[in-house]
């Protein structure tokens, strides 16, 4: 019985994954999420419902519009595979629990301003100052005796990035720090795990980027993305992490 529960995640992952992309798109854009329906970048042929189907319609046309032949970037794909699966991880990590709601909604927000970030350096405030608010009320719902452990999360992620962006004004900017705010009111203790891996990751990058790909330290790189990796690593394993460390020093 379990794996039709696995099945809906993905398939709900998917659709998910495939509003995500519209999101990535058009919410920069400051175009409409709804309207009009999707149509190709290139030629603006509508895309047809039998075209729309995620991960599918792009293997069947082989990454190309049905109309112009024009290349559809594999990242609709990339996009529509990682929110499915991270769907699914998290059906197995909460069962068919509130939390799995929380987790779902926060995943979805992560992917989509992952790539936004990349694309714009931009962490839109649509999405994350709702989804502060929002993931506070649900954490302290779900959890009401530790509703000091999301306040101070969130809080305190807030302060320490709101601390380096004043150490170190060209690394990050006021969306990282309205980032860590919506990602402390959801992980709570957890956004420690977060954070750390955050840094982690930027700094594996950027030595790549320095070292191998000889970019100058000025180049701006974003950080929403890495960021956004590190919390999905900490709504899974956040968990074990901390408890594995404060286990190991105490
Ligand atoms: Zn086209």
């Amino acid at each position: 019985m379990a794996y039709v529960l696995y099945v809906l995640s993905l398939l709900l992952g998917l659709v998910i994954g495939s509003f995500v992309n519209v999101v990535i798109y058009r919410l920069p854009r400051r175009e409409s999420l709804v309207r009009p329906g999707s149509h190709c970048p290139n030629c603006d042929a509508p895309v047809r419902w039998f075209d729309n189907i995620p991960v599918a319609s792009w293997l069947i046309l082989r990454g190309k519009c049905r109309a112009c032949r024009d290349r559809i970037s594999v990242r609709y794909l990339l996009v529509e595979s990682i929110t499915a699966a991270a769907f699914v991880l998290a059906m197995w990590r909460f069962g068919f629990a509130w939390q799995l709601l929380v987790a779902w909604a926060f995943i979805t927000a992560m992917v989509a301003i992952a790539f936004i970030d990349y694309d714009h350096m931009l962490i839109p405030n649509k999405i994350v100052l709702p989804g502060a608010l929002l993931g506070l009320v649900a954490s302290i719902a779900i959890n009401p005796q530790r509703w000091w452990v999301y306040l101070a999360g969130s809080a305190g992620a807030a302060a320490f990035m709101f601390m380096l962006v004043m150490i170190w004004p060209g690394g990050m900017g006021p969306g990282d720090i309205k980032m860590a705010l919506f990602m402390g009111a959801v992980l709570g203790a957890y956004v420690i795990v977060a954070l750390f891996a955050a840094f982690l990751l930027g700094s594996v990058a950027g030595l790549y980027l320095m070292v191998v790909q000889k970019r100058s330290r000025k180049t701006r790189v974003p950080f929403g993305p890495y960021l956004a990796l590190g919390a999905v690593l900490a709504v899974f394993v956040g968990e074990s992490i901390l408890r594995w460390y404060t286990g190991t020093w105490s």
